[in-house]
C-alpha cells in the first residue's frame, strides 16, 4: 500500500502525486520547504518550523495561500491517512505553474504540498562511532545572495558540496563561507565543545537556523551549560574538545575526525552523549 500525498487540499497516491512541468519548483528551484519530525503521532517543534516556512515564503515574496493553522491541520490529516504516528514530514510550497520566463508574478497558484513516509534512520554506528567530515572548496552561499536562512527548493550550493566530501571518501562537508569561516554542513549545522562551552556559527556566517540547533541550546543551557554563537575558524574546529551536527532527521550526531585530524580523543564526547540522552528524552516525551 502507496502512501497518500497532500497537495493542495487533496490527498493522492504516491504515484498520481504529480505537479506541472512548467511549475516554476522545477523550473528554477522556485519554492520553500521544512523536514519535520513526528514522534509519538506528534508533530515536533510544530510552530517553529511553520513560522520558519512563512519567513521563508516570506523573504522570497512567495505569498503563502494557507493560514498557518491550515498547515498545520493539514499534516495531521495527511499523516491520519497514512496511519502514522513515528515519521518525517516534507512539506513543500512552489511558486506554482508559470511560463517558462523568470517572473514570479505570472505564477499565481503556489502548490502546497506534504509528502509524509516512515523514517529511513541513520545507521547506529554515525551515533556510537561518530562522522569523519571534511572542509569542502564550495563556499557556503552568501547572505547577500541566496541567503542560507531561506529553506529553499535550491540545494545546489549543498549538493556541490555533499559531491565534494563524496568524492574524498567522506559522508559529510563542513562548509566555509566566503570569509572562510565555519557555516554548517549540508544538511545538518554544527556545535563544538570547549572548555566546557557549546558554540555554534551565528546566521550571520551562512547557515539555516535548525530547529534542532535551537532545541540543542535550550537544553545546553537546562543543563548548566554555557551555549554561545560564535563565529569560528577551521582552527577551532581542529582544537575542539569534542564536535557535533545537529538536524532534523540526524537529531545530533557526533564528529570524531575532520580534514583527517582526530577530534579531542577521536571518540564521541561526554557533553556530547549528554545532550543526545536529553533530546531524545524531550522527542519521547515530546509535547510537540
Ligand atoms: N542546515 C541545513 C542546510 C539544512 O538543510 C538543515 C535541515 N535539514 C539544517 C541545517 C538543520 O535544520 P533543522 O534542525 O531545522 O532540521
Amino acid at each position: 500500500m502507496g502512501l497518500k500525498v497532500y497537495i493542495n487540499g487533496e490527498l493522492y497516491e504516491t504515484e498520481d502525486a504529480r505537479i506541472s512541468v512548467y511549475d516554476h519548483g522545477l523550473l528554477y528551484g522556485d519554492g520553500v520547504f521544512e523536514g519535520i519530525r513526528v514522534y509519538n503521532g506528534k508533530i515536533f517543534r510544530c510552530k517553529e518550523h511553520i513560522d520558519r516556512l512563512f519567513a521563508s515564503a516570506r523573504a522570497i515574496a512567495l505569498e503563502m495561500p494557507m493560514t498557518r493553522d491550515e498547515v498545520a491541520e493539514a499534516m495531521r490529516h495527511t499523516l491520519d491517512a497514512n496511519g502514522l504516528t513515528d515519521a518525517y514530514i516534507r512539506l513543500l510550497v512552489t511558486r506554482g505553474i508559470g511560463t517558462l520566463g523568470l517572473d514570479p508574478y505570472e505564477c499565481t497558484n503556489p502548490q502546497v504540498i506534504i509528502i509524509t513516509d516512515s523514517l529511513a534512520l541513520y545507521p547506529p554506528e554515525y551515533y556510537e562511532k561518530g562522522l569523519e567530515l571534511v572542509t569542502v572548496p564550495t563556499v557556503r552561499n552568501h547572505p547577500n545572495a541566496v541567503n542560507p536562512r531561506i529553506k529553499s527548493m535550491n540545494y545546489l550550493n549543498n549538493i556541490l558540496a555533499k559531491i565534494e566530501c563524496l568524492q574524498a571518501g567522506v559522508t559529510e562537508a563542513v562548509m566555509l563561507n566566503k570569509e572562510g569561516y565555519v557555516a554548517e554542513c549540508t544538511g545538518d549545522n554544527i556545535f563544538i565543545v570547549k572548555d566546557g562551552k557549546l558554540l555554534t556559527p551565528p546566521a550571520h556566517a551562512g547557515i539555516l537556523e535548525g530547529i534542532t540547533r535551537g532545541v540543542v541550546m535550550e537544553l545546553a543551557r537546562e543543563a548548566g551549560i554555557e551555549a554561545l554563537e560564535k563565529d569560528m575558524t577551521r582552527f577551532d574546529l581542529y582544537v575542539a574538545d569534542e564536535c557535533f551536527l545537529t538536524g532534523t532527521a540526524a537529531e545530533i550526531i557526533p564528529v570524531v575526525r575532520i580534514d583527517s585530524r582526530d577530534i579531542g580523543d577521536g571518540k564521541p564526547g561526554p557533553t556530547t552523549l549528554k545532550l543526545l540522552e536529553m533530546f531524545r528524552d524531550r522527542t519521547t516525551n515530546a509535547t510537540g
